[in-house]
């Protein structure tokens, strides 16, 4: 019989949910293996400025290498390693390596652009974020400016007192704070006041809907708006179509991000991409 879950159920043992949790554990074990040996790769979006269509940065983006499964995307495995408290790992694994990549690029002589990582609230809980950022700058070589953080509106909202005086000292370093998701978390704006945030990215989910649902762009007017009253640079995530970035650009949004320019490319696709679509002016 299956774990006491109170006294009116009970659950008898099945094959299927021995299964299912042998297949977690499996996972577990899996997962745990993958951050001991750092067996995840990263890949690179970039993001263009709309008015002139250069590169503004690139976004990079976990994969786990998956021993039976190839590459395996953030969002099968994101949220179970939060569960299992294994994501703040990852996420030191992914600022690490982004930064190393950001340095090695910048030496071989691409655009100096910034690259974003995407940090957990786990990681704002259970680890000095500050310190692991800047020494992760530090052992990369790599300057505060060519870094960004993205982290979310709840990460903002639940992670208590600490958040605030990492985000001062965050951006003391030089590195960038970007809202990831923006419009889809809690509904407070008194945050953006607060907190030093230099960029909002508006969610996939208003961009999708454009240009046709007016709603939707209402909805991304305003936040360019208030952004950029409140001094925020704009982006635009998971732009897919000519319409959305027309649309997008009449609305002064400053960047964009998404299929229509890139999917999310391994390291080396994303130095193919660099030679091929960068300016030689911006290229060092
Ligand atoms: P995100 O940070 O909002 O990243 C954007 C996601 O949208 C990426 O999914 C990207 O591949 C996808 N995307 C970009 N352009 C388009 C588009 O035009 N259309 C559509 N349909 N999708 C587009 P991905 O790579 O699967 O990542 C999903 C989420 O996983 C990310 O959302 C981020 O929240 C999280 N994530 C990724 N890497 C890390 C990491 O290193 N640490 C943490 N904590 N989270 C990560
Ligand atoms: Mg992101
Ligand atoms: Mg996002
Ligand atoms: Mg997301």
């Amino acid at each position: 019989m299956a774990k006491n879950r109170g006294r009116s159920f009970v659950q008898f043992y099945t094959p299927a949910l021995e299964g299912r949790a042998t297949r977690m554990l499996m996972q577990e074990q899996l997962l745990r293996q993958a951050v001991e040996r750092g067996e995840f790769e990263l890949h690179y979006q970039p993001q263009l400025h709309l008015d002139s269509g250069e590169l503004a940065g690139f976004e990079a983006l976990v994969r786990w290498k998956h021993p039976h499964r190839g590459l395996v995307h953030p969002d099968e495995f994101i949220g179970f390693a939060e569960n299992r408290g294994l994501i703040a790992a990852i996420d030191h694994w992914a600022l690490r390596e982004a930064c190393r990549q950001a340095r090695a690029w910048q030496d071989a002589g691409y655009p100096a652009v910034p690259v974003a990582v995407n940090l957990s609230a786990q990681e704002f809980r259970q680890r000095d974020v500050v310190q692991e950022v800047s020494q992760a700058l530090t052992h990369a070589g790599l300057d505060a400016r060519l870094l960004h953080i993205e982290l979310t509106e709840s990460t903002l909202m639940q992670s208590g007192g600490q958040v605030p005086d990492a985000l001062h000292a965050l951006k003391a370093l030089g590195v960038g704070l970007a809202i990831d998701d923006f419009g889809t978390g809690y509904s407070s704006l008194a945050y953006l006041r607060k907190h030093p945030i230099d960029r909002l990215k508006i969610d996939r989910s208003f961009i999708c809907d454009l240009p046709h649902n007016p709603d939707a762009a209402a909805i991304v007017s305003a936040i360019v708006q208030m952004g950029h009253s409140l001094h925020l640079e704009i982006v635009a995530e998971g732009v897919e179509t000519l319409a959305q970035r027309e649309l997008l650009q009449n609305i002064g949004c400053d960047m964009m991000q998404g299929f229509l320019v890139s999917a999310p490319l391994p390291c080396e696709q994303a130095q193919h991409w660099m030679s091929q679509h960068c300016h030689p002016l911006q290229r060092q």
